[in-house]
């Protein structure tokens, strides 16, 4: 099926028509519907939808656990002190990543962090945004703890992952032993990396995620479904938000 849905992108504010591409088995649209002109797919506009949604002294600044990506190019028009960063300990993937950005102008570097051990101070940030990092970070719980660590009392986490609200639990799907070897305990499942290559995931994510945020130190935590077909979203996609 490729059919196309018409609405208006909450990035770029034009009437678009978003397209579905190719829809996988599940018949979930929350990787396509992608925006004609940012660039921007289902999920993406739903995190951005409840970020521009917030009062702007509230969100002044947000980190976004993503720099070389449509996303953040789009958001940085609408907030130019936006924070990011990828995954990029080699000082070329950096450059490599960098110039992507420079060739969709937004004048930035790459920085490279690492989320279970941020750069940022304590109590720094208004928002932080992750969007479907957090499966692939062996020690999740960490992450967790760094952006409460790194967030104002008050502040905010906004979270997109695959998210089961039918399960109870987080399920692991992978572990490293002793040695520090990889063992896989389900087949093993990659997801694609928009800069190439499968990622592996470590973790699959039911409500106990929403434990484990106040675990980490949240306040509260809830996941609520974003679905406005007026804006593209004609399926509910699930960001879990925390309060710090
Ligand atoms: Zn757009």
């Amino acid at each position: 099926m490729n059919a196309a849905v018409e609405g208006r992108c909450v990035l770029c504010r034009a009437l678009v028509q978003f397209e579905t591409g190719v829809v996988p088995d599940d018949g979930s649209l929350r990787e396509t519907l992608r925006c004609p002109r940012c660039g921007c797919i289902a999920r993406q506009r739903a995190v951005a939808a409840m970020l521009l949604d917030m009062p702007a002294r509230q969100r002044a600044r947000t980190y976004l656990t993503e720099q070389a990506s449509t996303l953040y190019v789009a958001l940085r028009r609408r907030m130019p002190g936006l924070l990011g960063s990828e995954w990029a300990p080699s000082p070329w993937r950096r450059l490599r990543l960098s110039a992507w950005l420079w060739r969709h102008r937004a004048l930035a570097r790459v920085r490279h962090q690492d989320v279970t051990a941020l750069h940022f101070a304590d109590a720094r940030l208004d928002v932080v945004a992750s969007l479907d990092v957090l499966e692939h970070v062996p020690d999740y719980a960490a992450a967790l703890r760094e952006f409460a660590r790194v967030l104002r009392p008050g502040g905010r986490l906004l979270l997109c992952v695959p998210f089961m609200p039918g399960h109870e639990g987080i399920e692991t799907l992978a572990r490293t032993d002793a040695d520090g070897r990889l063992v896989h305990l389900q087949p093993p499942e990659y997801h694609g990396d928009p800069m190439g290559g499968g990622v592996l995931c470590w973790h699959r994510f039911g409500l106990g995620l929403l434990q484990a945020l106040r675990d980490a130190g949240f306040r509260e935590a809830e996941a609520l479904p974003v679905q406005d077909p007026e804006a593209g979203l004609p399926q509910p996609v699930w960001v879990i938000s925390a309060l710090r």
